[in-house]
């Protein structure tokens, strides 16, 4: 029933990468299967939930091809790639996709050495979102609900 709904605990929707990508900067992380991978994957998420008109997308959608996933890196106000190490996986996926990267940065770039885990800090991620928000000038609601 409606009355018992908390309205705190629903979902928060983002908005459409699709239908609204020329407003967002479109966020794509590698992913991997590392701390900086990690790292890098929940600083997306940190920008997405507290940045302004920022969007984490789905890079395995773009390298498998997916002409929806295209369209949005291509129709994106700005594409910013965070890869967690030198390998940049994330970043070559956009440019043999012929998507246009924007910023791409590596998480090993600040400080930080790819470990075989994925036990990460929230310290760490907080770091590179910060930095990452300064460089591509995006001002971050710091009080956001992870
Ligand atoms: S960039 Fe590094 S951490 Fe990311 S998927 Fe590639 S090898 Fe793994």
């Amino acid at each position: 029933m409606a009355e018992n709904v908390d309205m705190e605990k629903l979902p928060k929707f983002l908005p459409s990468c699709h239908k609204e990508a020329e407003n967002l900067d479109i966020i794509f992380t590698c992913s991997g299967a590392a701390s900086v991978g990690k790292i890098g994957h929940e600083v997306g998420v940190l920008l997405t939930k507290a940045g302004q008109n920022a969007r984490l997308c789905c890079t395995t959608a773009v390298a498998a091809g997916s002409e929806m996933h295209l369209d949005i890196g291509k129709r994106a106000r700005r594409v910013i790639v965070i890869d967690g190490c030198p390998m940049k996986c994330a970043t070559k996926v956009m440019e043999k996709a012929g998507i246009k990267v924007d910023y791409s940065f590596t998480v090993t770039d600040f400080g930080m050495a790819k470990q075989p885990t994925l036990d990460i800090s929230d310290e760490d991620v907080l770091k590179v979102a910060l930095a990452i928000a300064e460089k591509v000038g995006m001002k971050l609601n710091v009080n956001s609900k992870p």
